[in-house]
């Protein structure tokens, strides 16, 4: 790796000279909460939201004039975000234990709360395939205490990744990772990638992201295999750019895989990241979650 004079930016690899500016610089959005997470980004409505998990809240910054206020409280301690094919925020709720979606007028709609009649643990994250499937995660976080939601036993006995169909039938998808958490596809939606942070749970877990084939029929995954390893924390959420770039929330703060999986560098942040998105008009600005703040630098690079 290559340090710049900064040490914002770490090269690892030529190509990642040409998915950064190198005279661009890290922006503090806001301060001021416990655990961020889930950012999520309404272009209509030029603002981002994103969870403060231990105070039960979630945040809307201003893209027009920079405020941050408080979008709502309490939520019932959500997690991930995204939106659906209809723009609409689809949340990952611990306290609810539930992939909610809020509909146009308002109203709150439970998309999934249940697996073979028992309980999810608590959503973690959560993605939108273009047939209107939603796909998320399932670990146990939001039960392991009432730090991030609510202690409770979990119901199903394991934490795996779910797909919601359409019809609201819900069916395992992937069932080999010890706490899968965050997850996105590929451009073209030929894989999903997961990432597990077992490690909190199981010490020996790696922290990594794992790669699985879709199946033909778009419903199911074949077997996956290792797609990343982190040499720094852990993996939780991530996205993927329109040319298949993968870039991760880590322990030192943004790392970018090529499609290939090979680390092409990285964007260093003062706080633990937990998960990022692309924003803004031309969606080349990357919103980081990291602990205690949000922060923003551009990238020349394009969300999917
Ligand atoms: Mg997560």
């Amino acid at each position: 790796m290559t340090q710049s004079a900064t040490q914002l930016y770490e090269t690892g690899d030529a190509r990642f000279s040409r998915l950064i500016h190198s005279n661009a610089r890290l922006e503090t959005l806001w301060t001021g909460a416990r655990w961020c997470e889930g950012p999520v980004y309404f272009a209509a409505g030029k603002y981002l939201l994103w969870s403060d998990i231990p105070n039960d809240r979630v945040m809307r910054w201003d893209e027009t004039d920079g405020s941050v206020s408080l979008f709502e409280q309490p939520c019932g301690h959500h997690n991930g975000h995204t939106t659906d094919l209809q723009g609409r925020l689809v949340s990952c709720e611990h306290g609810g234990r539930a992939v909610s979606r809020i509909e146009h007028d308002g109203r709150r709609t439970v998309l999934a709360d249940r697996f073979d009649g028992k309980k999810l643990n608590s959503p973690n994250d959560v993605v939108v395939k273009s047939d209107g499937s939603i796909w998320f995660s399932d670990p146990t976080y939001g039960i392991d205490s009432d730090y991030e939601g609510h202690a409770a036993p979990s119901e199903i006995g394991a934490s795996q990744v779910y797909r919601c169909a359409p019809d609201g039938t819900v069916s395992v998808v992937v069932s080999d990772l010890v706490q899968p958490n965050g997850l996105a596809f590929s451009p073209d939606e030929t894989f999903l990638y997961v990432a597990d942070t077992g490690r909190t749970h199981v010490p020996d877990c790696a922290p990594k992201i794992r790669r699985y084939p879709v199946t033909s029929d778009g419903r199911s995954l074949e077997s996956g295999d290792d797609f990343a390893l982190s040499d720094c924390g852990l993996f939780d959420g991530f996205r993927v750019d329109v040319s298949g770039n993968i870039w991760s929330s880590a322990g030192d703060g943004v790392q970018c895989f090529s499609p290939d999986g090979e680390l092409l560098g990285k964007i260093r942040v003062p706080e633990v990241a937990s998960n990022l998105c692309f924003f803004g008009p031309n969606r080349n600005r990357l919103a980081i979650t990291a602990t205690t703040s949000v922060y923003s630098i551009y990238v020349n690079a394009k969300g999917c």
